[in-house]
């Protein structure tokens, strides 16, 4: 890849990251208005009331919507026939760290154990980067994610016992977040994992979590799951903030994959009120379009 050609790919990168660390994605924010025009108790519609501010703030002066703005982590759908595979890491830490240093984003990576902060997030295998092949495409679709302290921390994967089931499920799932939800600033975008062991439950409950809002799994049991904890997580009167409403979660999304019949793995990703996520296809010739916040960039 020649230098310009280089160049070029790390600022459609860069400038995509420091985006979504200004303007929700359209689905979050859209599930942030619409729950919040349908709150009636006095305190939790001041605290919307404070984060349609912060939203507005942040987009006239330019600057991310919250101060942790998180460990970026990027998933890469990478065609076959996309040009530049070989460039791809290299591109995605350069883009992680201009944005760092333009937006600016705060630098959050410290190295393992030792816990010194390189000062521009990355370092060992940051920013984290998943790679998908994908067949006879010449596009690369990214996602990115940027992971912040307080909605991390209530991530969890447990393998369950099979007969434990769909009951098994729910009661791992509100213990979390009944223990743990508080500290990821609700409400929550909510992302479980189905699958054989705690490794696969995890990394689904992460692309659970970047599933827009408002879709659903092709599989009808586990679509009618996602609409039952839905309705149990709002009932619990968590949200917004903590300080109690009429509704904990903005979404809860599943993704289950077949597994061995004698383990029922579960995963648990939060994601807070600010879930800073986005989506851009890159094609070949590094043209793109940005799928996730389509919206926010006509109104910005
Ligand atoms: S949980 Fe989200 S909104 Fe709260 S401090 Fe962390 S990144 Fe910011």
């Amino acid at each position: 890849m020649d230098t310009l050609r280089r160049q070029e790919f790390v600022k459609v990168v860069k400038d995509f990251t420091s985006m979504a660390s200004i303007y929700l994605s359209d689905d979050v924010e859209a599930a942030i208005r619409d729950i919040a025009a349908r709150e009636n108790i006095p305190m939790a519609r001041t605290m919307y009331d404070c984060i349609l501010q912060d939203l507005s703030l942040a987009r006239e002066m330019k600057r991310p919507i919250c101060q942790d703005t998180g460990v970026i982590q990027y998933f890469a759908d990478v065609g076959t026939g996309f040009p530049y595979l070989d460039d791809i890491g290299e591109v995605l830490r350069d883009a992680a760290v201009a944005a760092t240093l333009e937006t600016p984003l705060r630098p959050n990576v410290v190295e393992p154990l030792g816990e010194h902060n390189t000062g521009n997030n990355a370092g060992y295998g940051a920013p984290y980067i998943e790679y998908d092949l994908v067949p006879g495409s010449t596009d690369l679709r990214l996602r990115m994610y940027m992971a912040g302290g307080g909605c991390s921390l209530p991530g969890r994967s447990k393998v369950l016992m099979p007969l434990e089931g769909v009951k098994g499920i729910k009661d791992f799932v509100y213990r979390t977040i009944v223990d743990w939800g508080v500290n990821a600033c609700p409400p929550l975008c909510i992302g479980i994992g189905l699958g054989t062991c705690a490794a696969t439950s995890a990394m689904l409950s992460k692309k659970a979590l970047l599933r827009p809002i408002g879709t659903h799994s092709e599989y009808p049991e586990v679509a009618k799951l996602e609409d039952e904890l839905k309705e149990g997580l709002n009932s619990l009167g968590i949200a917004p903030l903590g300080f109690g409403g009429s509704n904990s979660v903005l979404s809860v999304n599943i993704e289950a994959a077949a597994h061995h019949p004698a383990t029922l793995g579960v995963g648990i990703t939060t994601g807070c009120w600010a879930t800073r996520k986005g989506e851009i296809v890159i094609h070949k010739d590094l043209s793109y379009e940005i799928i996730s916040h389509a919206h926010a960039l006509e109104n910005c």
